[in-house]
């Protein structure tokens, strides 16, 4: 499993998923670390790699469904779905609710909610409400690719990740990359 984490860090550095330097956030925070799973999973293989990873974690659950919320979840949790040889479906956010749009409602059935990164748990949580509404369903458990939670997420155990981190932010009077000057870069805007 470390040697699983450590090949897991080096694809989401190569892949500029995961950035070190001194960061403006759009919260307006900054941090010396930069994180965007897109940009890892853009790659299919690195997808096809997460996505195998997190099926082997939960397979001992039996999970006959998989659901994620877009946009995030999509392509690691259509990747797990794969491994598993399960379907796959999704919730979207319409007008500010989580909504099961595309799909029949499963009337019966274990899931586990599949998400790329983990912050507060909310659209996991909202996701896995959706699906509960309804039906015989059981909610097995919730993965991800990385948990950045600090173990404060709104969710239930069993929480599954391949990788739990913590970045730690900072307002800019007490930015410490501030102090030494290091350029303050905006990720989004194109800087290369
Ligand atoms: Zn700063």
């Amino acid at each position: 499993m470390i040697e699983n984490q450590e090949e897991l860090r080096r694809r989401l550095e190569e892949s500029g998923a995961l950035q070190q330097g001194h960061f403006a956030l759009s919260s307006g925070l900054h941090s010396g670390y930069y994180m965007q799973c897109a940009l890892f999973l853009r790659f299919p293989g690195n997808a096809s790699f997460a996505g195998k990873l997190l099926a082997d974690s939960v397979r001992v659950l039996k999970p006959d469904f998989i659901v994620s919320p877009a946009l995030g979840g999509l392509i690691v949790g259509h990747e797990v779905a794969r491994h598993l040889c399960v379907p796959f479906i999704f919730c979207e956010r319409r007008e500010g609710l989580m909504q099961l749009k595309r799909f029949p409602h499963p009337d019966s059935g274990r899931f586990v909610v599949v998400e790329d990164v983990i912050t507060t748990g909310g659209s996991s949580l909202e996701t896995a409400r959706v699906i509960l509404s309804k039906g015989k369903v059981f909610w097995a458990a919730t993965a991800c690719i990385v948990d950045r939670s600090d173990g404060n997420a709104c969710l239930p155990e069993p929480l599954i990740s391949l990788w739990n981190v913590s970045f730690p932010n900072y307002s800019p009077e007490d930015c410490p990359y501030c102090k030494q000057g290091i350029p303050l870069t905006r990720p989004g805007s194109r800087n290369s």
